[in-house]
């Protein structure tokens, strides 16, 4: 018997960050509203209906949720529409996996493990591209984070770093870290000396950038570990620490450099994989396998030398149109795990508490 409340999924195989989870309410009053008074079902046939609904991925995850969906932090919430108490509420607890190298095992170790009878768990699967990951993940990371306490800095230094190297433990390396700096001797990687963690030049100016890409529609420019930065600011150190070199960047318009560089973070959604143009050093052992990605990935450090040479031929430039502003991205799959073993369980007592 499904007695047991213990109701968390053991997320612990999927890299930090590869994974986000929403929750959000049902009023089982209103669902069974609508389906007797604007569906006009008999109310046996309508908790028969109810009982297989699942809700659209946008209904589970969207922020502005709809009725008879709604979200609510309280520890004794109502229906905001129709003021139904505790045992009229259902709860869905949705997961976002990220597909790819770093999460396909855990991910198919985890769905082995699930229930499969009454659908308590159903999965439904979603084409995304490594920009909207990308934006997704920075938006994710944005709300986690108090921007009015400094150590949110070190905190997204953290997050930036659990994507990038999915491997390392990040947990043992971060605690009781004081503070984040470049490295003047690291070429590559990280060391901690102490209570500071030192992070190569690629690595800070991109946890820089992350940074600044957090922050930047809080504050008058963004907050980094380097204090507050005009974008113009920003560029400028990107391009002190060799960052923009090392991607081919040439551009100087602070607003190109800046697309370029928003254009490689969202390139690849595994960034464990990444290349730069200084080499075919990978950073982070995340896997053995150096796939080059189709069309997109890896490519785009070619199109950038190539589009520097051409820039050298004079003429040209001018005569070609505008390049197209288009974020090459790759596909990524998202794996959406609705847990629905809350909703089941309650809509079979508000049946019987109705029936009965
Ligand atoms: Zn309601």
């Amino acid at each position: 018997m499904p007695t047991t409340k213990q109701r968390e999924l053991d997320l612990s195989e999927f890299p930090p960050g590869t994974v986000t989870e929403y929750t959000t309410l049902v009023c089982l009053a209103c669902i069974f509203d609508i389906f007797t008074k604007q569906l006009n079902l008999a109310p046996r046939t309508a908790f028969s209906e109810i009982k297989r609904h699942t809700p659209t991925i946008e209904e589970l995850t969207s922020r502005g949720a709809m009725r008879p969906y709604f979200d609510s932090e309280e520890k004794h919430p109502h229906c905001p529409y129709c003021g139904s108490a505790k045992r009229w509420l259902a709860r869905f607890d949705t997961y976002c996996i990220e597909g790819g190298k770093t999460t396909d095992a855990a991910r198919r170790a985890l769905l082995r493990k699930l229930p499969k009878a009454e659908d308590q768990f159903v999965i439904q699967e979603k084409k995304s591209d490594s920009g909207a990951v990308f934006f997704d993940w920075l938006d994710t990371l944005g709300r986690s984070l108090d921007l009015n306490d400094e150590t949110w800095l070190i905190d997204a230094s953290r997050m930036y770093l659990e994507r990038r190297e999915p491997k390392t433990n990040w947990d043992e390396v971060f605690d009781e870290l004081r503070a984040v700096r470049r490295s003047s001797r690291l070429t590559e990687g990280w060391e901690r000396d102490g209570v500071r963690l030192f992070l190569a030049p690629n690595l800070y100016s991109e946890a820089l950038l992350i940074q600044y890409l957090v922050s930047r529609s809080h504050a008058h420019g963004g907050l980094t570990l380097e204090g507050r930065l005009t974008l113009s600011e920003l560029i400028r150190r990107l391009r002190y620490s060799g960052y923009l070199e090392q991607l081919g960047i040439t551009e100087h318009d602070p607003g190109e450099v800046f697309e370029k560089l928003i254009n490689h973070l969202a390139a690849t959604h595994e960034w464990s994989s990444y290349r730069t143009a200084g080499g075919s050093q990978r950073v982070g052992a995340a896997s053995k396998k150096a796939r080059v990605r189709t069309g997109s990935g890896s490519d785009r450090v070619a199109v950038a030398k190539r589009s520097s040479k051409k820039s050298s031929k004079p003429g040209r430039k001018k005569l070609a149109p505008p390049e197209p502003e288009v974020i090459v991205t790759e596909p990524v799959k998202l794996h959406y795990l609705i847990d629905r073993r809350d909703f089941l369980e309650k809509v079979k007592s508000v049946y019987a508490s109705y029936a009965g």
